[in-house]
């Protein structure tokens, strides 16, 4: 096995190519997809001083850890700037295991409330089960963030754009409150990318992913990741997941090694076509909204400008005349595909009312600023003029 691990000196978008490939002796030019579950050991010997302590390059068992699987840790956490990453079998695997595994019965939780179902399931339901405290707050407001974490806490947990309002929390002050009260800092960077915001180097601990978005980026394979700081992987979610078994594929992690290469490439494509679409539905008779996190007048333009590179791949409508504006809307659209997922190649879009938050109360909806005429949108890589005719056209039905 040849190690080609680079230095530190390249820029993002040549690690995203190279960084974390390890070639077997063949010297194939493509990452190998190691697909075994076990290892062989040379000898009784061999194996024993293997289990007793593991070395750089050696592996026992697929669910402790694989060449491919950690060919995307490495490439992840150099993109990421983390010391290391832990890749888990799809991104409620990596948030589960980020708040399962460093808290205890008794420990405090803050996070913001607008946050996907099924982070939500796991703080609420499990968490609170095992006797965790869980304190939801106003996300984008830091008052609230200030008054509950003037209590001790062990751990924050946010999305830092929220699904589907676009909202952001404001990671670096957030961070700063959460050190004051003991707390250790998680955020689930999906929507933004690792591309557009880097939560660590504004003070966050702990970062996670769901790969199936934007690193695959062609709907094929489920998959996540944590990366923080070694003693934080290796020390608490590495026992966890070895333990508890939501280990990524080898095949699924040769996918996601694949979507790295071009992540920058995409991200920043679709989040062009996102400011394109924006650019073109500004004052559209049509809508009561347009919320994308570059517009001038985004509510909170000012730190999407500090945190963000750009306004990201997802724009989000609130069509006028409610639900039925915004099924007439959905159905008259051509090239945007109705799906609830996100980051594709393909232009996608979800009417979260009906779907996503489908389960929550009328009231938990208005709370969360959830309209009925809302419409989330995920821009694909298609040309930017075909999605805006494609969008006028169908707004057009309303
Ligand atoms: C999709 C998603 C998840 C869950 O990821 P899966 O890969 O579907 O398990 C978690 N957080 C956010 C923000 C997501 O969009």
């Amino acid at each position: 096995m040849v190690d080609d691990r680079m230095a530190g000196e390249w820029k993002a978008r040549t690690k995203a190519v190279h960084e974390g490939t390890r070639r077997s002796g063949y010297g194939e030019v493509s990452e190998a997809i190691f697909l075994t579950q076990g290892f062989v050991y040379p000898s009784a010997e061999a194996a024993e001083a293997r289990f007793r302590e593991l070395g750089e390059d050696e592996f026992i068992y697929a669910r402790y850890g694989n060449p491919t699987v950690r060919m995307l840790e490495e490439r992840m956490a150099a993109l990421e700037g983390a010391e290391d990453a832990f890749a888990t079998a799809s991104g409620m695997a990596a948030v589960h295991a980020a708040l399962t595994a460093p808290l205890r019965a008794g420990d405090r939780v803050v996070a913001a409330r607008a946050l996907f179902g099924s982070c939500l399931y796991i703080l609420n339901d499990l968490l609170a089960r095992f006797g965790v405290e869980v304190e939801l707050v106003d996300g984008a407001d830091n008052a609230a963030w200030r008054a509950a974490l003037s209590r001790p806490a062990k751990l924050v947990f946010f999305e830092s754009v929220a699904n589907p309002t676009l909202e952001l929390v404001d990671i670096a002050e957030v961070s700063r409150l959460a050190r004051g009260a003991g707390a250790l800092v998680v955020v689930d960077n999906t929507f933004a990318t690792g591309v557009l915001s880097r939560p660590l180097a504004l003070g966050a601990d702990v970062v996670i992913y769901s790969a199936t978005k934007h690193v695959d980026g062609q709907g094929r394979c489920l998959g996540g990741v944590v990366l923080a700081s070694r003693d934080f992987i290796r020390g608490e979610i590495e026992p966890f997941m070895k333990h508890t078994g939501a280990s990524m594929s080898p095949f699924s992690a040769w996918v996601m090694l694949k979507g790295l290469e071009t992540l920058d490439l995409r991200v920043r494509a679709q989040a062009a076509n996102a400011e394109a679409l924006a650019g073109a539905l500004r004052g559209h008779e049509k809508l009561a909204r347009l919320i994308w996190p570059g517009l001038a007048d985004f509510p909170q333009a000012d730190l999407a400008a500090r945190q963000m590179d750009h306004g990201g791949t997802m724009l989000t409508l609130d069509v006028k005349g409610g639900k039925a504006g915004a099924f007439r809307f959905l159905n008259a659209l051509r090239l945007f595909t109705i799906t609830n997922n996100l980051g594709d190649a393909k232009s996608l879009v979800t009417h979260p009312a009906t779907t996503t938050h489908q389960r929550l109360s009328d009231a938990e909806r208005a709370a969360l600023g959830i309209t009925p005429g809302m419409v989330r949108m995920s821009l694909g890589l298609e040309d930017a003029g075909d999605l805006i005719a494609d969008v006028t056209r169908a707004l057009g039905a309303v």
